[in-house]
């Protein structure tokens, strides 16, 4: 039987534990939460001014990592496959504006909170505080970004994540036959998943990270490692674009949205072969 269970979850990561599910199928909602989610981010920029010491492309690449609010972007612009080519559609495309000045005498810093939004007041950088560049006395910059949907595949700044790991769930066996409590397993244990207590040695699977100094200090091999069939422990990180809970779901649907495309493709070459033959 398939089951999802929530172990931790804060602001910007989840960590969920499933369990019947074959590894395969674990594995494609990682990279479907990596490659697959869709973000806004900025694609493009418009440069009215440029007196910096730096170069636009370098301005536009720094403007393109800063992680954009898109929880409700998912529902108001279009999916990324429409919104390719030299004239899209409308509804592709939202602009911010930036524009800042150096004073006399000193440097000023950009930093992300400086991007104002034109047109949509819900697509703005998640964090203010990322500098961007610096100005000199007098130098000036006076651009428009402009963000739409795309997905990790496409390019890394349309991930809704900075970490996806899966890992195994920890099968901690020990011999009471050869056990002698001697506590060394414990004492090297980095994340105290092991401890001596009222005179037994308590396991804790779930601090477990298969790390394996346990069996390699134990000398009468009373210690043995595994790990539970089709049992994995997800867990990522937002880059604060959506919820950690909204990118796994999201990641789940565009599985199921790629399966039924595939599905409907299969069909229709199964008909023309029928048709044809
Ligand atoms: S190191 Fe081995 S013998 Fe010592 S407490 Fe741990 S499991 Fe038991
Ligand atoms: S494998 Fe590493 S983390 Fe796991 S119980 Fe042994 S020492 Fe601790």
């Amino acid at each position: 039987m398939i089951s999802a269970d929530v172990v931790e979850k804060g602001e910007l990561e989840i960590t969920l534990v499933l369990r019947g599910v074959p590894l395969e199928y674990a594995n494609a909602i990682r990279r479907a939460v990596i490659e697959e989610v869709p973000t806004m981010a900025i694609d493009y920029v418009v440069f009215l001014d440029n007196t910096s010491a730096l170069s636009d492309e370098i301005i536009a690449h720094r403007l393109a990592m800063v992680p954009l609010r898109s929880d409700g972007a998912l529902e108001r612009y279009r999916r990324p496959e429409e919104c390719r080519g030299s004239s899209p559609p409308e509804d592709c495309y939202t602009s911010l504006r930036l524009e800042a000045e150096g004073r006399s005498g000193e440097e000023v810093a950009v930093y992300s909170r400086d991007l104002k939004p034109q047109e949509d007041p819900e697509v703005v950088p998640v964090y203010g505080d990322i500098p961007l560049f610096k100005l000199g006395p007098q130098q000036r910059v006076d651009l428009e970004a402009w963000a739409r949907l795309g997905r990790g595949r496409e390019h890394i700044k349309w991930s809704p994540v900075t970490v996806s790991v899966l890992t195994y769930m920890p099968k901690i066996t020990v011999s009471p036959e050869r056990c002698t409590l001697c506590g060394l397993c414990a004492e090297s244990c980095p994340t105290k998943a092991l401890a001596i207590e009222n005179g037994r040695l308590r396991v804790d699977e779930s601090k477990c990270t298969l790390c394996r100094q346990c069996v390699k200090v134990c000398e009468p091999e009373a210690i043995e490692l595994d790990w539970h069939k089709d049992e994995y422990k997800l867990r990522i990180e937002s880059s604060g674009a959506l919820k950690p809970e909204r990118i796994v779901l999201e990641a789940v649907a565009q599985i199921k949205r790629k399966l039924l495309d595939f599905r409907e493709e299969l069909e229709r070459a199964l008909s023309a072969k029928g048709a044809g033959s």
